[in-house]
């Protein structure tokens, strides 16, 4: 197995958001906001060789929305989803499989494009089969109101209608699944049934941390995003796989931190927090 990481871009958001009750005083001194109070975030996908299958975990937020959307989220940085391909020396059709930790728009906007005349949306990866969740699909499909600004309809249904939908099934907290080398923890507290995959590489779990753990500055418990649908949720499954990350000597892989690509976790008296931050190609 060959793993790549692929940056999409930078975007920003509003930092009270991202760290819930947790005051700016504090969370400014790890995490810097601009004049309107945002912060900076990564959006990261990793591109897993494995087989004969090409495998992107999560795509960015795209570029198929209107200037006014993306002028509320300041993306910036050299960096594409397809540029990024290309680099690699892979294009758009060798991707057999894309698996969408959930279907916010920041993590899944890439993989549905405009067509050739801007008439209608297609899946930007003809080939792949697209893997969500039924409990999840259904939650994205008929949106609360608190999340619906995130669910955006162009971003899902194409998905549908292509006939490139698959559902993993939620059997139990790690489940047996397609992907050979891949287990997937099932977590509700960001939102319903998002999926976090841990992939073995070189003896080792890499867990992509989608918004389970958004960046190094979210390790302490009480640290949730404001966005969490079910705050208190989120703050038992952190604990729970943070004290299995920190045992089992997990490598986090980070979607979000604008900074660190990777840590490592240890148990303190405090509780869990860092050990060491690392790029993804030092592993
Ligand atoms: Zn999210």
């Amino acid at each position: 197995m060959k793993i790549h990481v692929l940056n999409t871009g930078f975007f920003k958001l509003d930092g009270g958001a991202m760290f819930g009750v947790v005051p700016k005083t504090i969370w400014e001194k790890t995490n810097p906001a601009d004049e309107f109070n945002m912060c900076t975030w990564a959006m990261r996908s990793l591109l897993i060789e494995d087989g004969n299958q090409l495998i992107l975990v999560d795509t960015g937020i795209g570029n198929k929305q209107s200037d006014k959307f993306f002028s509320h989220y300041f993306l910036h940085g050299e960096d594409s989803l397809s540029g990024n391909l290309q680099k690699l020396g892979f294009s758009k059709k060798d991707i057999s499989d894309v698996f969408l930790t959930h279907l916010h728009f920041d993590h899944c906007g890439g993989a549905i494009e405009w067509n050739n005349s801007k008439s209608a949306y297609r899946p930007a990866f003809e080939q792949a089969n697209y893997w969500s969740t039924e409990n999840h699909w259904e939650w994205a499909t008929k949106p609360n109101p608190r999340e619906k600004a995130s669910f955006l309809t162009e971003n899902i249904l194409p998905i549908q209608e292509s006939g490139q939908l698959k559902f993993l099934e939620r059997t139990a907290d790690f489940t047996d699944n397609c992907f050979k080398d891949i287990d997937v923890l099932f977590v509700d507290g960001h939102t319903e049934s998002m999926m976090i995959p841990h992939i073995k590489y070189k003896g080792k779990t890499i867990v992509f941390m989608a918004d389970l753990l958004p960046s190094v500055g979210h390790i302490p418990l009480p640290y949730v995003m404001g966005y969490d649908t079910r705050p208190l949720i989120t703050i038992s499954e952190k604990e729970a796989f943070l004290n299995r990350a920190a045992d089992e000597e997990f490598i986090l892989f980070l979607e979000h931190d604008s900074v660190n690509e990777c840590c490592t976790v240890q148990h303190t008296e405090k509780g869990v927090r860092v050990k060491e931050t690392f790029r993804f190609n030092e592993i």
